[in-house]
């Protein structure tokens, strides 16, 4: 793994997103900016009784925007990380934070379309990728942005994300696999369906896929066997 260094960050805020995902706000005092790329992830050292105590969380909110960044986090009850995080940490505790790590980032000139598909949290690199284009002014073309779960519900960022497909350079696909009321007028089914539609024989692409393992995993080979090559397909596992 690539070098990188510790910090005591500071948990400035946290808010719930659903019943199970809460957004968690760290912030790094002995900095004016933590320094990353968009679709990097930083590592949490907990004090859980494992062998590993340490969890990647991707870093949802915007590079270059000061000394606080944002976690998207869903509690695994079966798990020992994510119960420690949402029954123990609050605003005011600290939480040893590695330096950012990864190479599941955007190329230096984005100079195709982009499709970012993701389940449940998956969401957040590319959240940070999005945000990255539009307030730091990235030169990019169409971004689409495929959304699965399973509830409206569980939904990540659905009023930022709605609010973003207003404009002509964004397009937010949700699609849910287990809703059945009659508020959601939207897609329903899974991801791969959305993204095989709109890229049709093979339309010329990059393809960042975050999420759990089966997916992701299927997005990929799709993706392969449609024919595009591996250098345009990236994906961040969780699992
Ligand atoms: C690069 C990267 C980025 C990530 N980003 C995010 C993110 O942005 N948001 C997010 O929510 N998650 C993210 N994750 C996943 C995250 O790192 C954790 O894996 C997740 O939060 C679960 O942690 P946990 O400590 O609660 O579960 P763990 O304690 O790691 O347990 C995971 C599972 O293993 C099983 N298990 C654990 N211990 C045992 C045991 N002794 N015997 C049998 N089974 C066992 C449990 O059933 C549980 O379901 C990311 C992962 C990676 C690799």
């Amino acid at each position: 793994m690539a070098k990188y260094e510790w910090y005591d960050a500071n948990v400035v805020d946290i808010q719930n997103e659903t019943a199970t995902i809460k957004k968690f706000y760290l912030e790094f005092p002995t900095m004016t900016n933590f320094d990353f790329t968009a679709g990097q992830f930083v590592m949490l050292d907990l004090p859980i009784d494992r062998k590993k105590k340490t969890r990647e969380y991707s870093i949802a909110s915007c590079p270059g925007t000061g000394n606080v960044i944002e976690l998207i986090i869903v509690l695994n009850e079966e798990g020992s990380g994510t119960p420690y995080l949402f029954d123990k940490i609050e605003v005011g505790s600290i939480i040893k934070t590695s330096s950012a790590l990864g190479k599941f980032v955007l190329p230096a000139e984005i100079d195709k379309d982009v499709y970012f598909i993701s389940t449940g949290v998956g969401i957040a690199p590319l959240r940070s990728m999005w945000l990255d284009m539009v307030n730091n002014d990235r030169p990019h073309k169409d971004v689409y942005m495929i959304f699965g779960t399973r509830h409206i519900t569980d939904m990540c960022y659905p009023d930022e994300m709605n609010e973003f497909d207003q404009r002509d350079d964004f397009n937010f696909l949700p699609t849910l696999s287990r809703e059945e009321s009659p508020e959601w007028t939207g897609r329903k089914g899974y991801v791969h369906a959305v993204y095989e539609e709109l890229i049709g024989d093979g339309k010329d692409a990059y393809f960042y896929i975050c999420g759990w393992r089966n997916m992701i995993l299927q997005a990929r080979d799709r993706l392969l066997e449609i024919g595009y090559d591996r250098k345009q397909v990236k994906y961040e596992l969780y699992d």
